[in-house]
């Protein structure tokens, strides 16, 4: 099969690749319908995470079963599928208690390489969730985007308590960002603050619910979130960068007794210690737990209620995988996706 490898920093290439198979009885082989470049993936792009050698890449998967071991119970062959960025068996204390990416059992799904056009997923009962039939091909897309995006930024609007009666802000303006506005105005938030100074986001941020734009950043950020809530900060504030720009952004940003889903991938974050003390804000984040959310995201977006799949402007066959990734680098793209 084909599939995609980083060889260095810059250097993508799409390459044969053997043909994955069922190594455990809880596999599962699926052919992929469509996969997708996550921002994640251009931390090593760019040299900010090593490359080690030749690594398979992608961790973002919808598809249909073509294989299952023999302990596989709850999907078969012919169904169409979905799992996200960790495997989990969804059964373990973390697992139940919603923490499927912290499972005692995770597998990290990039270490397998979903850019191809097979993979092979792990404890494939707990993994994987079945759509009620194989979508049309114009749901595709948004299925793909519950697999990391959609559940991402689902996992920051819950971590920040958004609902009812609250004004949200989101520091970033990727698809996990912008997905993370959806997901309040999903759950009930009276205002959302999208911070963005790109006008295509901007302009899809507003299509997915925020009633407010900030352009400014830093400091000055934070001074038009506090104008815009009666000098207070935000209830609740989505951190999705990852940077420590982006961190203290949104803690500062945030009211006392406020809360911080923070889901970009800390890179460099260094936190003060009494700033934080006398913050009196809540923090909670971390790699979402996905797996949790994919049951209600597949309902909502099968009965087209959310189409999470707008976050992806660029679509591009896999063998065209370098080029998508130059595109998401140089902003050009929000997200690209691969048709395999
Ligand atoms: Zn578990």
């Amino acid at each position: 099969m084909r599939g995609v490898m980083m060889h260095a920093p810059g250097d993508i290439r799409v390459e044969q690749r053997a043909d994955p198979e069922i190594v455990a009885p809880t596999d599962a082989v699926i052919r992929l319908s469509a996969t997708c470049v996550c921002g994640s993936d251009l931390w090593p792009y760019r040299g900010i995470e090593p490359v080690e050698g030749p690594s398979p890449m992608g961790h973002e998967y919808v598809g249909v079963v073509e294989e299952t071991g023999s302990e596989v119970t709850s999907v078969r062959p012919g169904q169409f599928v979905i799992g996200s960025f960790f495997a989990s068996d969804n059964t373990c204390e973390i697992c139940r208690s919603g923490y499927q990416s912290s499972c005692v059992r995770r597998e990290l799904m990039g270490l397998y390489g979903a850019q191809a056009e097979r993979l092979r997923v792990p404890l494939a009962d707990g993994t994987l969730v079945a759509t009620p039939e194989v979508p049309p091909d114009d749901l595709v897309p948004a299925y793909l985007a519950a697999s990391d995006v959609l559940g991402t930024g689902w996992f920051g609007a819950l971590a920040a308590q958004a609902g009812p009666g609250k004004t949200v802000a989101v520091v970033g303006d990727g698809a996990v960002g912008l997905l993370a506005v959806l997901a309040a105005r999903q759950l009930g938030a009276e205002r959302v603050v999208a911070m963005s100074r790109h006008e295509p986001r901007q302009k899809l941020a507003l299509e997915f619910g925020a009633t407010d734009i900030v352009t400014e950043r830093g400091d000055e950020g934070v001074e038009r979130i506090k104008e815009l809530t009666g000098g207070l900060g935000a209830h609740s504030v989505v951190e999705a960068v990852g940077t420590q720009e982006s961190m203290l952004q949104a803690i500062r940003s945030t009211r006392p007794g406020g809360h911080v889903g923070y889901v970009g991938v800390a890179h460099g974050v260094a936190l003060d210690g009494q700033e934080l003390f006398f913050s009196h804000v809540h923090l909670h984040g971390g790699p979402a737990p996905v797996r949790a959310y994919l049951p209600e995201l597949i309902g909502l977006i099968r009965n087209r209620t959310i189409d999470p799949g707008k976050v992806f402007d660029l679509t591009l066959p896999l063998d065209e995988a370098a080029e998508a990734y130059r595109a998401m680098d140089e902003r050009r793209a929000i997200k690209a996706l691969l048709r395999v």
